[in-house]
């Protein structure tokens, strides 16, 4: 069964953000533990990752596409109030500031199919990376924890969506090619947009 937004958030005319911790357990179960149903080997480094999810009712969008989900670093650059107020609101979210935030569309949560759903949460975990040295090789912490770092749809990784959901981006030659192969599901096509993908653009 897959989470679902809070039925009272669509039509409400206030901002709502809330934390969505059945989401990270439904992505854990499915497809980040090593046990997962649907296992994706290019998630295994988030297995020791925190990440925290919120549904909003706050509809995004850039050039005229919506944008329906989001990840970022848990703190964000920024100046010391900035980054401690940001910190503060994560603190009563989520108990800690998670090492990613994922944040999700509740209308189109709530209406999608299961398989666009599950396209958009992986979408958005293989945005969620682990830092690599110049030579390639993932970096860790001190204390043995991968170094994490978000990544852009030039990582190889996001191939494997394609070959999962067989979603068309275009300029992206590596998912054509991925999409000759047979994908794992249904070929439905998946036309969401991702603010992390728009902001990267962007810059
Ligand atoms: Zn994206």
């Amino acid at each position: 069964m897959r989470p679902m937004p809070p039925a009272d958030m669509i039509e409400d005319v206030a901002i709502r953000f809330e934390p969505a911790d059945e989401i990270i357990s439904w992505a854990r179960a499915s497809f980040i533990e090593e046990d997962a149903d649907l296992m994706n080997e290019d998630h295994a480094h988030l297995r020791s990752a925190t990440i925290g999810a919120l549904w909003t009712n706050v509809p995004n969008g850039r050039h005229g596409r919506r944008i329906i989900g989001q990840a970022e670093m848990g703190l964000p650059p920024g100046s010391k109030w900035s980054r401690a107020r940001v910190e503060f609101q994560l603190q009563q979210w989520f108990g800690c500031v998670p090492d990613f935030v994922l944040t999700f569309d509740a209308e189109y949560c709530s209406v999608c199919s299961d398989v666009a759903f599950a396209a958009l949460v992986e979408h958005e975990l293989l945005h969620c990376g682990q830092a690599r040295d110049p030579y390639g090789a993932p970096r860790f912490r001190k204390d043995g924890r991968p170094s994490f770092a978000l990544r852009a749809h030039d990582f190889e990784g996001f191939v494997s969506i394609a070959a999962r959901y067989g979603i068309v981006e275009s300029g992206v030659q590596e998912l054509v090619e991925a999409l000759k192969k047979k994908p794992l599901f249904t070929a439905e096509e998946v036309g969401f947009c991702c603010g992390t993908c728009e902001a990267r653009k962007a810059a």
